[in-house]
């Protein structure tokens, strides 16, 4: 990627933090106890990645507090110590935006898992941010309530890690993403002050800081409890899995399904490698020959189902769908094993290749066929495989890009294929991310979609908030010089990112 002229604000961190000295530890063990500050390399060593695994950075030390108290203290004895920290859930981000650039401390949510309430009659709950989001569905269920933002990782990531990453997930094409359902935080300044943010009741009024805060990622503080929407679960709910021979139709259908307002719950796509590669690894039984399946939920009252489904297998039919091998499940265990083959793709693409680098662009849903036959094209200019299974209702493409990490010099191909498509999905209209963030992955092509005068406008928000910088710095915001020359510096001769930043690359 062409250098980009950026000018942001000085950073205040441009070189690797003092190295933590004995009183800022002391400092944090009085705080949240000996057991709870962690300094062993071999225990750091687990904290030196999420899932983009692609970069690497060890923090100097973890700390673990129980409570918005104690992260108040650790946030206010950082700011006395000029340490710079980092916001972590469960570490199953996909933008890098948990990584402890140049040896920051990490705060680990992982102690706050505590339900606070949860209001069946009101329909919400007040967590805190540690709580893994499938434990507070759990807890919803008795009373036929459930939490809709429902990520792929929902079984470990955290409400902490959503609200930061403004996550998304199977059924928020008809739920809305997470700044949909959080009606209130509770939030640690970078000045360590305890705020609370939105009301609890589903008005509110004044400047929306909650909607600020969703999709921060950790960048202007930490967001330690949280009250959240829930809903009533629906009286019925029907799966189709709908195979197609040609890729076209299948992307075609789901721009007809948008069109003629037929209101999915759910409308997610596979393709023939993920079908190929879910079959192999689960034995699920999808059909074999297809060359793109389509998995859609419909749920409501019975009678908005019945005329519903009429409508979609009428459109669905019009566009070619293979009506032997289609699949309609209303049994609750039969839409469960449809569903598990989706949920299950990405642990299948292990048969392909022993790592990937996933991809989270959005594109207009009317450009869905362009955008798919465009990735194809990429993957065999860039001679890697690529497959995908992604949001299509939401037009949240997730191309994969297969590679072999003992095979570094593959890795400047697959860092260019990626670059490829997020050009590409920004020439078709689209945007950079639809729910796994900008983090370190991507804040280099900010500029490709906000103009200077805007990316201007969220230095100075960051800094107004966030004066000392020390909010997980380096992230969603370009830098000096850009993330896309790391990344192409990282996939050229593979290093961390201390590495990266010893050679100026990261700020
Ligand atoms: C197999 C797989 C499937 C996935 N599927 C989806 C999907 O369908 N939809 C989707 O949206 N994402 C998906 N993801 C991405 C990821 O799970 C989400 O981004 C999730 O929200 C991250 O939560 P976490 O607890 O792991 O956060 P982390 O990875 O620990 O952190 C992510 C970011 O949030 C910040 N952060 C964490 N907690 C707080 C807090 N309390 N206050 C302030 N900042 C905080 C961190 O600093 C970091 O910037 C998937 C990931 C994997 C590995």
């Amino acid at each position: 990627m062409t250098a980009l002229d950026l000018s942001p604000l000085p950073s205040p961190f441009t070189s690797p933090p003092p190295e933590f000295n004995a009183a800022f530890l002391q400092t944090l063990r009085n705080i949240v106890g000996d057991r709870f500050v962690l300094t062993a390399p071999e225990v750091l060593a687990t904290y030196s990645c999420d899932a983009c695994t692609l970069v690497q950075a060890t923090p100097q030390a973890v700390v673990l507090p129980k409570n918005t108290t104690q992260v108040a203290g650790i946030v206010k004895a950082c700011l006395a110590y000029g340490i710079p920290y980092v916001a972590r859930g469960a570490g199953t981000g996909l933008s890098g935006g948990s990584l402890a650039l140049n040896g920051a401390l990490i705060i680990g949510l992982n102690r706050m898992t505590h339900i606070m309430q949860l209001d069946h009659r009101m329909h919400t709950a007040h967590v805190q941010t540690g709580v893994i989001n499938a434990w507070l569905n759990q807890a919803a269920e008795p009373f036929r309530l459930f939490y809709a933002p429902d990520p792929s990782s929902q079984s470990a990531c955290t409400i902490g890690g959503n609200i930061a990453e403004n996550a998304g997930g199977i059924h928020c094409l008809k739920y809305g993403v997470t700044v949909n359902h959080v009606l209130g935080l509770t939030w640690v300044t970078p000045e360590g002050e305890i705020v609370s943010t939105g009301s609890q009741h589903r008005r509110g009024h004044g400047l929306n800081i909650t909607g600020l805060l969703v999709g921060s990622e950790g960048t202007l503080g930490i967001v330690t409890e949280a009250v959240l929407q829930l809903k009533l679960k629906p009286a019925n709910t029907m799966v189709i899995l709908a195979p197609f021979n040609q890729t076209r139709h299948a992307t075609e259908a789901v721009s007809a399904i948008i069109q003629a307002d037929l209101a999915p719950s759910a409308l997610e796509f596979m393709d023939a490698a993920t079908v190929k590669a879910v079959n192999q690894a689960f034995e699920v039984g999808l059909p074999t020959d297809c060359q793109a399946l389509l998995l859609i939920e419909l749920d409501g009252t019975a009678v908005t189902l019945r005329h519903t489904k009429a409508r979609l297998l009428q459109l669905l039919a019009d566009h070619q769908c293979d009506s032997e091998h289609q699949q309609v499940a209303t049994d609750p265990q039969q839409c469960k094993q449809l569903w598990a083959a989706r949920k299950g793709a990405v642990a299948a693409y292990g048969r392909i290749a022993p790592a990937f680098y996933l991809h989270d662009c959005v594109i207009p849903r009317s450009q869905l066929t362009q955008a798919i036959e465009g990735i194809t094209a990429i993957g065999v200019a860039h001679n890697v495989p690529i497959a995908s299974v992604f949001h299509a209702g939401d037009g949240n493409l997730h191309p994969h890009i297969f590679y072999d990490p003992d095979q570094s010099d593959r890795l400047p191909a697959v860092m260019q294929a990626g670059e490829a498509i997020i050009k590409l999905c920004v020439a078709l209209g689209g945007t950079l991310s639809g729910e796994h963030g900008i983090g370190i992955e991507k804040n280099a092509y900010m500029p490709l979609i906000y103009p200077e005068a805007s990316l201007e406008w969220m230095r100075q928000l960051k800094h107004t908030i966030d004066p000392a910088g020390l909010a997980n710095p380096g992230k969603i915001l370009p830098q000096r010089r850009t993330c896309g020359e790391a990344s192409h510096q990282q996939a050229a001769h593979p290093m961390t990112a201390e590495q990266l930043a010893k050679k100026g690359l990261w700020i």
